[in-house]
């Protein structure tokens, strides 16, 4: 009688370990391929030895004259598959926790509509970029960018046609650029690309590139009355460097700013960067 009661609750624990398998594959299929994904493939597979060991000892109790004060033992072993189920249940919901809160992190810094990092994301950034100049007198410059004669093409062609054209504009633009730069929408369409490690003359041609680049792609959109149609936009660039004059975040888009205005007044379509003017010959690296 005691036997077939400590064989039950060895049975009770095994039947909880096959149940962990099923939260167990959910949680390792959450993660990247990697070395705690196989630290996760080998928890698995000491279950798979707990519940050949479960099944085991389930034989060996099977109709043996047991004692009372041996009933522990299995009792233990129940407690144990219990304990390793929360522990896997507790794992995958804390991983799907976490996976949340990256989620939420990376909408935070996001433009929802451009896919490219926002405001205030740009804001820090800078912050960042500008400390790490100064102390370790890095090179740094940033692009501001502006859309010439948007408004045309939303009043041309719809307000989704201009969605659809800075979105495209955005991928262009982060395709070309290196990882380690960061675009950022500045507002409306205008962005902001911080070129890390960049002197303004590299980064110069960086936005003549980027300027011949738009000039010669044609943009897919969708019209008012639905019909397909390519067009071709131009940017006008303003491009300015951390020195010795322009030594703070402020001064530093001021004069992008200042510059993209020289642009748009001499005519769009153009690099102008603060001081000297990049020719529109210049030729893209
Ligand atoms: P300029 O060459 O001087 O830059 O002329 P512009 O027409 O590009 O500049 P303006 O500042 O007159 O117009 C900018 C337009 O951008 C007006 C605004 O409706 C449009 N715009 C700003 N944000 C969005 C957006 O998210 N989607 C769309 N479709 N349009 C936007
Ligand atoms: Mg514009
Ligand atoms: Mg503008």
């Amino acid at each position: 009688m005691i036997s077939y009661l400590s064989a039950s609750l060895v049975l009770i624990g095994l039947v909880i370990h096959v149940a962990t398998l099923s939260p167990l594959r959910r949680l390792i299929a959450m993660l990247p391929a990697g070395s705690l994904r196989n630290k996760w493939l080998a928890m698995t597979g000491l279950i798979f030895l707990f519940i050949a060991g479960y099944l085991g000892y389930i034989v060996v109790l099977w109709g043996q004259q047991n004692k009372w004060h041996e009933l522990p033992i299995p009792g233990l072993l129940l407690f144990g598959a219990i304990f390793v189920w929360l522990t896997i249940k507790l794992s995958m919901q804390t991983a799907i926790g976490l996976r949340r809160i990256d989620v939420l992190e990376a909408e935070n810094i996001t433009d929802p509509l451009t896919k490219v990092y926002n405001r205030r994301y740009l804001d820090r950034r800078l912050d960042e970029e500008v400390a790490r100049s100064k102390r370790y007198s890095l090179e740094l410059s940033v692009l501001m960018l502006d859309i010439d004669h948007f408004k045309r093409v939303n009043d041309t062609y719809g307000h989704q046609a201009g969605d659809v054209t800075l979105s495209t504009l955005c991928s262009l633009v982060k395709a070309d650029l290196r990882d380690l730069d960061v675009v950022a929408r500045y507002g409306g369409e205008e962005f902001l690309v911080i070129c890390t490690n960049t002197a303004i003359n590299g980064a110069a041609l960086v936005a003549e590139r980027l300027r011949h680049l738009v000039e010669s792609h044609q943009v897919e959109i969708t019209d008012g009355s639905g019909e397909r149609q390519t067009i071709q936009i131009s940017i006008s660039i303003g491009v300015a460097g951390f020195c010795a004059s322009v030594d703070s975040k402020e001064k530093l888009v001021q004069a992008a700013d200042q510059a993209l205005y020289r642009a748009k007044e001499e005519g769009r379509n153009r690099v102008i960067v603060a001081m000297t003017e990049v020719k529109e010959s210049a030729k893209p690296i």
